[in-house]
């Protein structure tokens, strides 16, 4: 079992972290009325223990990111190893270290061919900062410095940088921290189960994708650099598009010379039961964003993939591209994600996550009959609940997200993590699974949503 801290002052904590700790995406004033934060111990598999003995479960692997599951001691020790070599050493001014090498290599090999250079990070935020200087500095090298403008999606979430945040479409965002930055632009979410209506499925796909064309017509087709997706939109509540959507967005993107971005930091590493996310909905981007799943969370490290074609301008056309993280390829950071890929191809995890795939999604389907379920979905081991408060028109409870945060405090209750995305209930459990947890996960989620309908129910009497 796991070494962790005995005799922890649990209280001492949680009052140094009220006093001390600014925390990030959180409301303060509520934080505080909670009376502080849960203080998570320590992990093994898909299970996770709070500093008061709890044992949880935990849906969501960390933040979408410890798909390897908690526990691995090859990664500590790798980790041990590389620190006790060398702790840190730059890539910058022509210069590496083995594991950033090595790792470049090991992400290209499971990339399709066209992607054989790797450009390092420590986050995805700043995957998609690089990206947006990248794209811009390549159009410019074309002799089309006119190509400047950057579409994404309304609720797309690209990280919270600054620019990743005006590449993302989450509105409370764009209005803190000033004004929007010029030349992001955002179309509608391929998101059937709120505005699909009538539609089918897959005529509501090519519709939404059809309002990439006319934003790019808008714009003017040579004032277009790049469209961004992920390709399930996480954050928004894990929207996984119909089948439709993303050729044409391909095609589209294909015919003005748009370059495509697939943003991915959650879907990369075997989350939908392939290596990537293009992989499993159809379609070749130019540029590929990752973090999350490539080192299982255990260290921070990003990582884009540029095609070989925007690569060319740089070498042939020489001069410096002046961007670069001091942390770029951290040795300890690259020899444990090194080490994470390695394990996901010896142990077969991304077959394991397409195989479990069907058995995840009959187990969420399962949850249809609760009255306040409208709609279950899945993809490999990344799925939603949506709540409802009539299931057969679709309809939304009052005050967007109210309901969904009652369902999740529920689940810490039942000691399951679930977290709602406004009043969509997503889940992204760990690759380690089995399918006793998954029945678990669910049993514990059908208890959750009791809770929440008994709540819902005394509020309209
Ligand atoms: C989490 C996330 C990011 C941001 O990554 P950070 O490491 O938090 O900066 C970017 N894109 C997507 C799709 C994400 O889910």
């Amino acid at each position: 079992m796991n070494v962790h801290k005995k005799n922890l002052d649990l209280d001492a904590i949680v009052k140094a972290d009220i006093t001390h700790h600014f925390h990030p995406f959180t409301d303060h004033k509520a934080f505080r009325a909670a009376g502080g934060p849960r203080v998570i111990t320590h992990g093994d598999g898909v299970w996770i223990w709070d500093a008061k003995g709890n044992k949880i479960l935990d849906g969501m692997s960390g933040l979408w990111c410890v798909n390897i599951g908690y526990g691995r001691k090859e990664l500590a020790e790798v980790a041990y190893q590389q620190m006790l070599d060398l702790p840190y050493y730059n890539t910058f001014f022509k210069t590496t270290t083995a594991p950033a090498t090595e790792l470049a290599a090991k992400i290209s090999s499971v990339l399709p061919k066209q992607f054989q250079t790797i450009f390092f990070t420590n986050s995805g935020s700043e995957g998609n900062d690089t990206i947006v200087r990248f794209v811009r500095h390549y159009w410019k090298l074309m002799g089309k410095p006119y190509r400047q403008h950057i579409i994404g999606r309304k609720r797309g979430y690209h990280g919270s940088t600054w620019v990743a945040a005006n590449l993302g479409g989450m509105i409370g965002m764009h209005e803190q921290g000033g004004d929007q930055l010029p030349g992001f632009h955002h179309i509608q979410q391929p998101y059937w189960y709120d505005f699909g209506g009538d539609k089918t499925p897959e005529e509501f796909g090519l519709e939404a994708a059809q309002e990439l064309e006319k934003k790019i017509l808008e714009l003017g087709p040579d004032n277009v650099a790049a469209f961004i997706g992920e390709p399930i939109q996480g954050a928004a509540g894990v929207l996984i598009p119909p089948s439709t959507y993303w050729p044409e967005i391909s095609r589209i993107c294909k015919k003005y010379g748009v370059l495509l971005i697939s943003d991915e930091v959650i879907c990369g590493f075997g989350r939908t039961g392939n290596w990537f996310g293009f992989e499993t909905f159809g379609y070749e981007p130019d540029i590929v964003n990752m973090a999350k799943g490539l080192s299982s969370g255990y260290l921070p490290i990003g990582a884009i993939a540029f095609s070989d074609k925007l690569i060319e301008p740089f070498f042939d056309k020489g001069g410096e591209f002046y961007h670069g993280m001091t942390y770029a390829g951290h040795p300890v950071a690259a020899a444990v994600a090194l080490k994470n890929v390695e394990i996901m191809q010896s142990e077969k995890m991304i077959e394991r996550v397409a195989e479990l795939g069907p058995y995840f999604n009959q187990a969420l389907a399962s949850l249809n009959d609760h009255p306040i379920v409208g709609e279950t979905r899945s993809v490999g081991l990344i799925g939603a609940i949506e709540l409802s408060s009539n299931k057969a028109k679709r309809s939304r409870f009052n005050d967007s997200g109210r309901v969904g945060t009652m369902c999740r405090n529920h689940c810490f209750d039942v000691n399951l993590v679930m977290r709602a995305c406004w009043d969509t209930m997503v889940l992204a459990p760990p690759f380690c699974i089995t399918r006793e947890e998954i029945d678990e996960l669910v049993k514990r989620a059908r208890v959750a949503l009791d809770k929440t309908y008994a709540d819902v129910k005394a509020e309209m009497e």
